[in-house]
C-alpha cells in the first residue's frame, strides 16, 4: 500500500474474519481500528477447543488462537472491545461514525487474570469472562447484569481485585472517527433448532447443541450428562438441524466437519462410549466423501436418516425412532445424550446494519447479494459468516481477499 492513508479503516467484528482483515490490512500499513461488541475477541471459534486425536483433525481452532495472539501482540491495530457503531453519516474524507464503548471497569494495564473477581461476584452474567487464554483481560463487567451499576449496592469485585484493576465508575465512552473504509465481519448466530422440530418440542436436558458438547469436552474428565451428571455410555449425534429445513433452507457448510470431528474425539477420548450419527448426506467432508464414510464408519455408526421421535425412557435415557430405508422398518437407538448439530444463522445485527450502512440482506438475511461486493456502496467490505456459512479457513481467506480489495480501493480513491 504506497499511498498515504491518513483516516483508519474500521473493521466491525472481532472474530477470525474481522481480526484477519484487521492483520492484513496492518502488514499493508494501513490505519485500522477493530470493533468487537463483545468484551472479547476472537468470536464464537474463540471458545473452540482442539479437536486432535492422534492426529490433527485440521478443526481450524488453533488458527484462531494464532490470530489472537497476533493481534494482541499488535499494538498499531487500535482495539475497541465493548463497542458498537451507533451512527454513520457522510464525512469529509471518509464516513463518519459515531462509536460508543461500555464502560471498561478493569483495566488491562492492571489486570493479572487472576479471576478472583469472578468468583467474588453474587451475580450471575455480571462478571463476564471468556475462556480463550489469549484475550487478555479475560475478565470484563457487564454494566446491564451488574448491581453496581442497577442501584449501586456493589463494589465486592473492586474490593478483591489485588491490583486494583477494578473501578466501575468508569464511564461509557463515544468516539466520533472519520473512517477511509469499513469492512463489515459481524458473524452469525448457531442456528436455533427449528421451533416444530421434536428436539425442541420435548425440551430435554438430555438435548444438548454442538456448542454445549465443546464444553463437556474442555472440562476433560468422564463424559457426564449435564443435566444429571450420569456418565455417558451411548451418544448421538444429530446433523442438519437447524439447516436445509423450512426456517433454514440453506446448508450451513460447516456442521457435518465439526459434528464427525466431536464425535470421533469422543470416541479417542472415551473409546467405551457408543457413538451413533444421523445425517441425510454428508457435506464438506474432502474430495471423497466415500472414502471418507467408509473411514469414519469403523469408528461411529453412521445412520443415513433423522430420527422423526424422541421419548423418554423410564431411566431417563432417551429412545430415537427412525425409519430405516434398507429394511423399511421403524428402528431404534437408546442413547444417554443427543447432540445436535446446530448450523450456522444470520447474526441478530444484520438488519440494523444493513439500515445504517446501506447494504443489501440475502433472502437468507446475511449481508450482501451473495455473489460478490458489486452491489455494496463504495468503501464497504464484507468478510466472513456476516455474508454466509463459512469454515474457520474459509473465513481466513476471505477476509484476506476482503483486505486486498479494501487497498485496492484506497489506492483508488486516494
Ligand atoms: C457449533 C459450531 C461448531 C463449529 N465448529 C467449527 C469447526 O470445528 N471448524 C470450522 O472451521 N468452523 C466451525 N464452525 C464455524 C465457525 O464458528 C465460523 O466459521 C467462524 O467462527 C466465523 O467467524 P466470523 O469472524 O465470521 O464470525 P464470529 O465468530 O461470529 O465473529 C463475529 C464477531 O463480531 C462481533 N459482532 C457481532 N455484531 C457486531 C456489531 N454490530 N458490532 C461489532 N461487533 C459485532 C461478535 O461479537 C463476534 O465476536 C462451527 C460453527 C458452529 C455453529
Ligand atoms: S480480580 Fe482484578 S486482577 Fe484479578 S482478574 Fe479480576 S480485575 Fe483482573
Ligand atoms: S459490583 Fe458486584 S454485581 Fe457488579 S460485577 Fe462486581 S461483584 Fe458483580
Amino acid at each position: 500500500m504506497k499511498a498515504h492513508v491518513s483516516h483508519p479503516v474500521v473493521v466491525l467484528g472481532g472474530g477470525i474474519a474481522g481480526i484477519t482483515a484487521a492483520l492484513e490490512l496492518n502488514r499493508a500499513g494501513v490505519p485500522v481500528a477493530l470493533v468487537e461488541k463483545s468484551p472479547f475477541f476472537g468470536g464464537r471459534a474463540a471458545s473452540f477447543v482442539c479437536k486432535a486425536t492422534d492426529v490433527c483433525q485440521k478443526c481450524g481452532a488453533c488458527r484462531v488462537d494464532q490470530a489472537l495472539r497476533e493481534l494482541f501482540e499488535t499494538p498499531e491495530i487500535r482495539r475497541f472491545p465493548h463497542t458498537q457503531v451507533m451512527a454513520v453519516s457522510p464525512g469529509k474524507g471518509g464516513m463518519h461514525l459515531t462509536l460508543v464503548t461500555r464502560p471498561q471497569a478493569v483495566d488491562p494495564t492492571r489486570c493479572t487474570d487472576c479471576g478472583l473477581c469472578l468468583a467474588e461476584c453474587p451475580v450471575p452474567g455480571a462478571l463476564l469472562n471468556t475462556v480463550s487464554a489469549e484475550n487478555h483481560p479475560r475478565f470484563a463487567v457487564e454494566p446491564a447484569r451488574c448491581l453496581f451499576f442497577q442501584d449501586g449496592s456493589c463494589r465486592r469485585c473492586e474490593a478483591v481485585c489485588p491490583t486494583g484493576a477494578l473501578d466501575l465508575t468508569r464511564p461509557e465512552t463515544r468516539v466520533e472517527l472519520t473512517s477511509a473504509g469499513v469492512v463489515v465481519a459481524t458473524g452469525y448466530q448457531p442456528s436455533p433448532p427449528p421451533p416444530r422440530s421434536v428436539f425442541a418440542r420435548a425440551g430435554l436436558p438430555q438435548v444438548i447443541t454442538g456448542g454445549d458438547l465443546e464444553e463437556l469436552l474442555r472440562q476433560g474428565g468422564p463424559l457426564f450428562r449435564p443435566s444429571d451428571g450420569r456418565q455417558v455410555r451411548r451418544l448421538a449425534f444429530i446433523q442438519c438441524v437447524g439447516s436445509r429445513d423450512r426456517e433454514h433452507a440453506y446448508c450451513s457448510r460447516v456442521c457435518c466437519g465439526y459434528g464427525l470431528r466431536l464425535a470421533r474425539l469422543v470416541r479417542h477420548r472415551w473409546p467405551e462410549v457408543q457413538v451413533s450419527t444421523f445425517y441425510m448426506d454428508l457435506q464438506n467432508v474432502g474430495p471423497d466423501p466415500e472414502e471418507f464414510e467408509a473411514m469414519v464408519s469403523r469408528e461411529l455408526e453412521l445412520i443415513r436418516a433423522l430420527p422423526g421421535d424422541v421419548a423418554l425412557t423410564t431411566d431417563g435415557s432417551l429412545m430415537l425412532r427412525f425409519f430405516d430405508d434398507q429394511s423399511g422398518k421403524a428402528l431404534f437407538r437408546v442413547v444417554d445424550l443427543l447432540v445436535l448439530a446446530v448450523g450456522i444463522a444470520p447474526g441478530p445485527d444484520n438488519p440494523r446494519l444493513a439500515e445504517m450502512l446501506g447494504l443489501p440482506l440475502t433472502a437468507d438475511g446475511f449481508l450482501g447479494s451473495g455473489n460478490g461486493a458489486a452491489s455494496l456502496p463504495p468503501g464497504i467490505f464484507l468478510a466472513g459468516t456476516a455474508t454466509g456459512p463459512l469454515s474457520i479457513p474459509e473465513c481466513i481467506t476471505q477476509a484476506t481477499r476482503a483486505a486486498q480489495e479494501v487497498c485496492r480501493y484506497l489506492e483508488e480513491t486516494l
